[in-house]
């Protein structure tokens, strides 16, 4: 019998039951940018009093009747969703040739704006519509004559149409959300170095077409309350961009603070609690893989920014404070062209030795070493009549304390920069992601023999359920130095280019972030030859007469080992992997190394 007990609750209830805790009243200057319902132009998102966004439909049709009307503004298709939907571009460019080669080419900065790759967490959409509609039809269109402005509406187009109330249960508005993963059930923002999906594809593509100088990834948080309404995160100086965090740190960050704060906002640093529900034991700065969207561009030398709009702020102040920082944001790169463009130069030129392929966790164990003001809200720890445990409850009151602040402060693993890679002909699918990204190689037009490193992962370990639709895997790697003969047709991809630190988290095996690790070479852990039992036993016979120092090893291995020596099958397998008639390349990641001279 099937219960249908759960039918009880209707969706009507839920919607009627207020789960999120109370908010601070909000007023701002910022709200002056709302227009007024007589405009013409008015966004369905203002018409309906930042209750509803609109659907993919409407956006569009709304956003092609908006270029239309400019005479300036253009929509370009970069992608194709899985379920078939376009996947639009707005250029909003002065420039003559306002082609993907002529704004890669432009002498003004390009700033890219990527919203609703989480498509609930939509603000960057809405907020784009306003700011393209200013751009289009009021005097803030002058600032054109200084940036190119580039706006992904929607990114997860499919995501984005699976909408509804119960969506994202920890934000507040608008009343329909769309949802996080893609049609494909993936996190867009665990694809940047995979690959996987059409609309990372698409939004890598246009980091290759477009070349621009400045990008940002806008979503909304979950998590904690606290005071800031629009955060921010952005790679350190132990990332691979050193020159460009300097930048971002020294113009970008306080060019945005001041405006929003002027705007009647309240900016910060994107942070997590230390451990626990609330901040009381200090706040974490994580840091952040290149799988996500800041962590690739920093990987790229490519400027970049994660924006996280606090999720209990009310729909109307995000949207109105991503209007504010996306205005702010051109303005710095209108002014900090030279030195913007100057940092970027430097990190894309720049061949370091050593390449971090991940930072050192701060010890939450150890005392932090500095600490930072925070401005939060007031919670309290109760016990919860359900669960017997503890719950937090948010109080909805302002406080600012200092806490203690940990973050990053060394390289927690890194690699020697080899001179490249070959990637044998017969990987086809990682030399077609490696274009993907746009990674430069040279294709063997005859046979190469050359002396490289192989790397044989030993006791692999496979994750026991899969992550964004991958079986990662990680093991021991033992390196082997070869003369190896890589067919006509396979690359070879040298690291002396702007995208060589990419070309090396992807293909070093020792990257956590590495093709192999996100189990792209999988069918190398499986045997696929095996020798008769009455064929190896007497081949291990004469292999133990011939060679005493094999006898030996297998006397020891016996001892210390009883469930060897009480297991026939395994006594003749590690005879049958010593013998040459063994796999050479069971276990052999194909890639090779080549090492500097
Ligand atoms: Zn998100």
């Amino acid at each position: 019998m099937i219960f249908w007990g759960l039918v009880l609750f209707s969706n009507r209830t839920f919607s009627q039951f207020p789960i999120l805790p109370p908010t601070q009243s909000w007023s701002g200057i910022s709200e002056s940018l709302i227009a007024d319902p007589k405009n013409p132009w008015i966004t369905p998102t203002e018409m309906s009093g930042f209750k509803q966004t609109p659907s993919y439909s409407e956006t569009m049709d709304w956003l092609q009747k908006l270029c239309k009307a400019s005479g300036f503004l253009k929509m370009s298709v970069i992608g194709k969703s899985p379920e078939g939907r376009e996947i639009m571009m707005v250029i909003a460019s002065l420039e003559k040739d306002n082609s993907a080669k002529g704004i890669a080419q432009s002498k003004k900065p390009t700033l890219l704006v990527q919203c609703g790759i989480h498509s609930g967490e939509i603000d960057g959409k809405d907020a784009s519509m306003m700011l393209l509609r200013d751009l289009a039809f009021s005097s803030k269109k002058a600032i054109l004559t200084k940036v190119n402005v580039l706006i992904v509406p929607i990114l997860n187009v499919d995501g984005h149409e699976r909408s509804g109330p119960f969506n994202r249960p920890n934000q507040r508005g608008p009343e329909n959300m769309g949802w996080r993963t893609n049609a494909q059930n993936l996190n867009l923002n665990r694809d940047y170095m995979k690959l996987d999906t059409k609309e990372i594809q698409a939004m890598v593509e246009v980091f290759n077409q477009y070349d621009p100088d400045f990008f940002m990834d806008i979503h909304v948080t979950d998590g904690a309350d606290f005071q800031y309404d629009v955060t921010y995160g952005f790679m350190g100086k132990l990332g691979h961009s050193p020159a460009i965090a300097n930048w971002i740190e020294r113009f970008y960050v306080p060019g945005i603070e001041n405006g929003l704060k002027q705007m009647g906002h309240i900016p910060g640093l994107f942070l997590n609690q230390a451990s626990g529900p609330d901040f009381s034991k200090g706040i974490l700065d994580e840091p952040t893989s290149p799988n996500f969207s800041n962590g690739y561009a920093d990987l790229r030398g490519l400027p970049g920014v994660l924006i996280e709009n606090h999720s209990l702020k009310p729909f109307k102040q995000r949207v109105l404070g991503t209007y504010v920082l996306l205005e702010e944001s051109m303005k710095v790169l209108a002014n900090q062209k030279t030195t913007l463009f100057d940092s970027i130069q430097k990190v894309r030129k720049s061949r370091e030795i050593e390449i971090p392929l991940m930072l050192k966790s701060p010890d939450l164990n150890q005392p932090a070493p500095d600490s930072i003001m925070h401005l939060g809200i007031v919670s309290t720890i109760e016990k919860s009549d359900i669960t017997n445990g503890e719950v937090i409850r948010w109080q909805g009151k302002p406080e600012s304390r200092k806490l203690p602040f940990f973050r990053p402060k060394a390289v927690g693993k890194s690699v020697v920069r080899p001179e490249g890679f070959w990637v044998p002909v017969h990987c086809e699918e990682i030399i077609s992601r490696l274009k993907k990204h746009g990674i430069q190689m040279e294709v063997a037009l005859e046979d190469k023999e050359v002396l490289v490193e192989l790397s044989r992962i030993k006791n692999p370990k496979f994750s026991p359920r899969p992550y964004e639709g991958r079986f990662q895997v990680n093991g021991e790697i033992i390196a082997e130095l070869v003369k190896r003969k890589f067919r006509k047709g396979s690359v070879w991809v040298s690291t002396n280019q702007p995208l060589g630190n990419l070309a090396v988290v992807l293909l070093n095996p020792r990257s956590p972030e590495s093709f192999l690790q996100w189990g792209f070479f999988n069918t190398i852990f499986q045997p696929t030859e095996y020798m008769e039992a009455y064929l190896i036993e007497p081949l291990a016979k004469n292999m133990l007469n011939n060679s005493p120092d094999l006898r030996a090893r297998f006397e020891k291995k016996k001892q210390e080992e009883p469930a060897f020596a009480n297991n026939p099958g395994a006594i003749l397998d590690w005879f049958y992997k010593q013998s040459p008639y063994a796999d050479s390349e069971y276990l052999l990641y194909p890639v090779g190394i080549a090492i500097n001279p």
